[in-house]
This record gives structure tokens, sequence and C-alpha cells, in this order.
């Protein structure tokens, strides 16, 4: 047999990962070596020994053979929490087809040698008092609790999906779980989307497990990252609460996976290697022998089917959990009688009715508009051309009425007086944003006072925090904002909630439009009545017969589902197949318009047969930053094939000296 060698980093926590350095394998230790295993090889020139993870094998080195190194045997401790990481960073790269590089740097955060910081652990958690107050759980939630712990012990470790209406309580059966998982002296990864990572939701898990827990969130520097996931390496901390990346959290004995809110997008990955952090929890989990258990309130299609499969365990808790809390009534609104009726206003009859009866009672209201994909541009009203942005295939959005902003590349100009198109005095800002909201309900109801969150309100640090506890301490009546107020806070106060516009999402040029549609609706009905008052959601809409906005109004997961499972079905869309999108992009628009032709003739002579190939498409945003983009699409039920087209094109990308100036991305469903 040829001789083996592998590449290894030596000193994960220090190197960079893209220093690797090959060595060859003695045959006599070959049976031990495998991605993971940590080994003793000699370095510098002084041969040193030093410890190092093998990373890749191969039996065609980079480098002359004659002067590559022998490994001298593998480490007393071969396999660490960090053998776990690599495996997985091998699983990635082959799952989501990025180098191994790509995959070690998600894996493994680098530390860069900085200068000695003082240790202060996390400005969240300080303040925070440990103070356990135990809820009983109810029934329901102890069903739950009792069939995890009985299957946890017997070692059956099949994923878990809680479906839990919103407040049910599934936050409380979490922490039951961890405390079982805690005492058999394993640890514990809770991941919460970004936006939840606020005050309320921390210092609850805080007063139940006090100075056990790490916190993680995005505007910790590398280096603070770190320095926490160094203290989870030592033993110093029990559970890591954070977002996304938080997952790769080096526990020596990990027990247990949570994903809370399971459906957010923000759990995907937007750079290579784009993962899903709930597929890759999943390896994790089997890796390290933990459990996972997943949670929400509107389960992703994908989990649902899985629960569906028997592949995922579904429990489901029915009610809300604090006593005398109800789900709110939920009313829909059709806007295309409103405007038969001669209402222009964009609060319905029926909204103004409910709104003036809370403020009256002194009741607070949320009103919620639904933006993606939704912006208030500025056209001519003479030549009727939009203000784009000259680098990006977009309109600008109109800031505090006297800027306009590229949301993509950050362009910026003052509002112009005349059409650049045309010369025109006549510009006009068309499309309803929270600003504009803001100043109508300030003229419909002058009495009420009012709070605004969106990004141009909680750009300054902790603005988030600000508003929502100003609300939270019912300093205004009305807060208006756009899907972030909708996901996580609790505010006892609210009785109406106000969707002002529900059907903008259903518009988006994706396969999963319905889907997000159906989540923003429960989830934004879902904040009202969790006091001891009832709660009322409205939802205003042009489209009122659609599934998903009929379905959330019944607050029926079950016939979403079916519905939304049918038109995966019939469509080929995920998680009725696979779908690999690959995108091309580049600065000659020329050249990367021939490269895509060839790659989708090339795709469909080689592959066509098997897999379904559509396009090559322009990209929704077709130009972005002066970079122009198109999109092939390929679905196949079987995930292996689609990972044979994509490293067929790699290579021979890899081989085509034109395609340096262009960019390939390759995105996995
Ligand atoms: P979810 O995570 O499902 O949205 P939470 O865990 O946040 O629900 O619970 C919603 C509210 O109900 C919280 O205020 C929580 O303290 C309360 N709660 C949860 N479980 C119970 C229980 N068993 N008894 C009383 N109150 C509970
Ligand atoms: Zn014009
Ligand atoms: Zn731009």
């Amino acid at each position: 047999m040829a001789d083996q060698y592998a590449s290894i980093i030596i000193d994960i926590s220090h190197e960079d990962v893209d220093r690797v350095f090959q060595y060859r394998i003695p045959p006599a230790i070959l049976p031990q070596i495998r991605v993971g295993v940590q080994v003793c090889v000699p370095f510098g020139s002084g041969n040193r020994t030093r410890t190092g993870y093998v990373v890749e094998l191969t039996d065609k080195p980079d480098y002359d053979k004659e002067k590559i190194k022998e490994i001298i045997g593998v480490a007393e401790k071969s396999i660490t929490a960090d053998t776990r990481l690599i495996e997985l960073a091998w699983w990635m790269k082959e799952q989501y087809g990025s180098t191994m590089n790509q995959a070690l740097k998600t894996v493994l955060p680098v530390k860069k040698k900085v200068k000695a910081r003082n240790k202060k652990i996390v400005e969240t958690v300080a303040g925070m008092t440990e103070c356990p107050s135990l809820v009983l759980l109810n029934s329901e939630q102890q069903s739950i609790a009792d069939a995890f712990i009985t299957s946890y012990d017997s070692g059956d470790r099949r994923p878990c999906l809680i479906h839990g209406v919103t407040g049910s309580g599934k936050t409380e059966v979490y922490m039951a779980l961890i405390d079982h998982v805690l005492q058999q002296g394993k640890q514990v990864i809770v991941l919460i989307p970004e936006i939840a990572l606020t005050y309320q939701t921390v210092s609850r898990f805080y007063s139940r497990f006090g100075s056990r827990i790490c916190v993680m969130h995005s505007r910790l520097s590398a280096g603070e990252k770190c320095d926490q996931f160094e203290r989870a390496r030592n033993g110093e901390t029990d559970i890591m609460i954070g977002a996304r990346s938080a997952l790769f959290t080096p526990f020596p004995n990990l027990g247990l996976i949570i994903i809370d809110e399971e459906h957010e997008g923000a759990y995907k990955s937007e750079t290579t290697p784009r993962y899903h952090a709930r597929e890759v929890a999943e390896k994790l989990a089997e890796l390290s022998g933990a459990a996972l258990v997943l949670g929400s309130a509107t389960p992703s299609v994908e989990a649902y089917a899985k629960a569906e499969a028997g592949i995922y365990r579904l429990f489901t808790l029915t009610k809300r959990a604090k006593v005398g809390s109800e789900m709110a009534a939920v009313e829909v609104v059709d806007l295309r009688k409103e405007m038969e009726a001669g209402n222009k206003s964009i609060f319905s009859g029926r909204m103004q009715e409910l709104i003036r009866d809370r403020l009256q009672k002194q009741e607070q209201i949320m009103l919620f508009i639904n933006r993606r994909g939704y912006s208030s541009f500025v056209s001519c009203r003479s030549c009727g051309e939009a203000v784009k942005c000259p680098h990006c295939d977009v309109s600008l959005t109109l800031h505090n009425r006297q800027r306009l902003v590229c949301h993509y590349c950050g362009y910026q100009i003052p509002m112009p007086k005349l059409c650049p198109n045309c010369g025109s005095p006549y510009l006009a800002g068309f499309g309803i944003g929270t600003q504009k909201i803001e100043e109508m309900a300030a003229q419909m109801f002058p009495e009420a006072k009012l709070l605004r969150m969106d990004l141009d309100t909680t750009s300054k640090k902790g603005g988030h925090e600000k508003i929502l506890s100003a609300f939270a301490k019912g300093k205004a009546d009305i807060l208006i904002g756009t899907q972030m107020i909708v996901k996580g806070h609790d505010f006892p106060g609210v009785t109406l909630v106000g969707v002002l516009a529900a059907d903008v999402s259903l518009y988006a040029p994706d396969f999963a439009a319905a889907e997000r549609t159906f989540q923003l609706l429960v989830q934004a009905a879902g904040r009202a009545g969790r006091g001891r008052k009832a709660g009322t959601a409205l939802i205003q809409t042009y489209m009122p017969e659609h599934y998903s906005i009929q379905t959330a109004a019944a607050q029926d997961y079950a016939a979403f589902y079916r519905q939304e499972m049918g038109y995966r079905r019939l469509m080929h869309y995920p998680p009725a197949c696979h779908m690999l999108c690959m995108q091309v992009a580049g600065e000659d628009e020329e050249l990367m318009s021939r490269i895509m032709e060839a790659i989708a003739a090339s795709v469909k002579k080689h592959f066509g047969e098997t897999a379904e190939i559509i396009g090559p498409v322009p990209a929704p945003v077709y130009k972005v930053h002066d970079i122009y983009r198109k999109i092939l699409y390929m679905k196949h039920e079987n995930y292996d094939i689609l990972i044979k087209i994509q490293k067929y094109v790699k290579m021979r990308w890899d081989e085509t000296e034109r395609c340096k100036k262009l960019t390939l991305q390759c995105d996995f469903t």
C-alpha cells in the first residue's frame, strides 16, 4: 500500500488553522489515525515534540515526500473535546461542499495572539441575582420531562421536537431537562435566536443556574468568544447559551443541545460553509452521544416532516402555562373591503375601534408591520422611476425623510430635490415603513404615547433593551415595529396586537414565503394576552383567503403543515426533495453569464437524466455592489447526488483559469 500522510494543525487554540503541516503516518499506528485524533509530532528546526490534531488524510502529499517527517505516535489523550469538533468540521465540509479549512475556521474560532485582556466574564449577566424560583411544571410539561428523562437514562438519543403554543412553558421544560443532564456531570448548549438573547430570557436561565452559565452573543469580540470557549474546555462552566456559533463550544462531556425557536432563519449561516444549526446540532449530538431537543410554537416544515417520519420524537404543549392566560382571539380584516368602503387609512375601521378601546382601558398595544422585502422607497410621479442604488439592483430606502440608503451596500445620498432620471420635482415616498406608521398613529390617536422599534431606533448599543424595557414598564401605550418586536418578549400588559399588512411577505421570491408568513403571524398573535387579561390579534390583509393567513388566524399548525407540505410535494421543493442553489457572481457581467451557461450545459449533460435542473436565472437581486449574480437550481430526492454535482462543478471550476475572476457559492437546502 502507498504511504499515507496526515495534515495536522498544531495547538489549535493559538495558531491559525490555515497553517497545516503534513506528516507521514508510520504503518504501525495507521489503524488508530483518523480525523480528529491527537498525535505527537516533531516540530520546527529543533524537532521539539508537539501535539497536534489530524485534520485530513491523503496518499498524495503537497510537499516533497523526502522532506516529510513522521508522526511520533498517538497522544496519550488522543480523543478530546476538540476531536469531536474536528470530526464535525469534516462532516460539514462533505455535507455543505466547503473546504476543510473553511469548515475548521467555523468550528474552531482562531485566537489571534493578543495582549493580555483583563478577564471580566459577561455584561449581560452582571448584576443579575441567583434566586432559584422553581415553577411547578403542569401535567403537560411534566409528562414531556418524564418521557425525556426516562429515555435519556436508557441511552435513547432520538432527537425530540417540542411543538408548544406560544407561552406554553417550553423554557421551563428546557430547564427541567438541563437540570437532569447537569446532575449527571454533563454539559449543555442552549441556542436561542440572537434577538431573544436579551435580559429577559438570559435572566431566567441565570436565576435558575447562576454562575454555571456562560452567555455568548454576537457582540463579543473573537477574543472574548475564545475566552468563553476556553472556560468551557476547562470545565469552568456547564451551560453555554448563545446564538448559532455557541454550538461549537468545546465541552468535554456534552450531554444535551437545545435549540429554541428552531424555525428561526438566523440558524442558517450566510457564509461558507452555509450550514444549518439544526442539522449540525443533529450531527454533533450523534458524535458526542448527546441528546438534541428542538422547540417552537411554529416548527419549521423540515423539522415537522422529520417528526412525522419518526426521525424525531414529537411532543406537544397545547395550552398556555400561566394560570388564567388564554390564547389570543384572532380576527382577520379584508383590506379590499376597507378600500371599497372608502377608508384610505392604513388602520381599518375595526383596528381603529380596538385601538381606541385599549387606550381607553389603559391596556397596551403592539403594531407590527411585516417588512420583509418591503420598505419605503421614493419614486417619481412624472416618469414613474424609483430612485435606485447605482451599484445594486434595488430601490433606495427613505430614512428620516432626509437620506436615501441602500440596504445592500450602504450607499447613501441626501433625499434629492429633483428626479435623477427626468429632473421632475415630483418625487414622493411610497410604501409604509415604521416611521410612516408612527406618524399616522400619532395623527389618529394624539393622546397615545408611542414607541418605535426598528433598525433606526436600535442601531445604538443597548437601543433594543431600552425600548423593550420602557415598554415593559408601561412608559408607552403603543409599540410599533418590524418582526423584531414579535420574537420572544413577554409583555403581560399587551392585549391587542395589530398586524398592519400580513401579506407583504407572501410576495417574497422564496419557496418558503408562506411558511415565513404563517410563522410571523402566529408569533405576533402569541404576543397578545400573555397576562391575566385576554388578548386579541387583528390581522389586516389583502389576501384573507390564503391558507397561511387562514391557518394562522385559526392558530392551527397541523392544517398549515398539511397545505404547505402538499405545495412542497407538488412543486418539488424541500423538504419533499433536496435542493442545491449554485450562484456565480462577478463584476464582468458577460463573463459571469457565459461561465454560468457553460456550467448549466455541462451539469445538464452529465446529470440531466437524474436531477431536475432549473436555470440559470438572475438572482432575486441581480446586481449588488456592482457585482452581477446568476443562480442555477438543482433538485433531487437523494442528497448524495447533489453533493456529486457540486463536487463535479467545483473540480471543473478549479481547473478553469477564467473562473478566477468570479466566485462560486453553493447552498444546500
Ligand atoms: P414559551 O417558552 O413556551 O413561550 P415560557 O416558558 O416563556 O413559554 O412560559 C410562558 C410564561 O408562563 C412565563 O411567564 C412562565 O414563567 C410561565 N410558566 C411556565 N410554566 C409555568 C407553570 N408550570 N406554572 C406557572 N407558570 C408557568
Ligand atoms: Zn422622473
Ligand atoms: Zn447599493
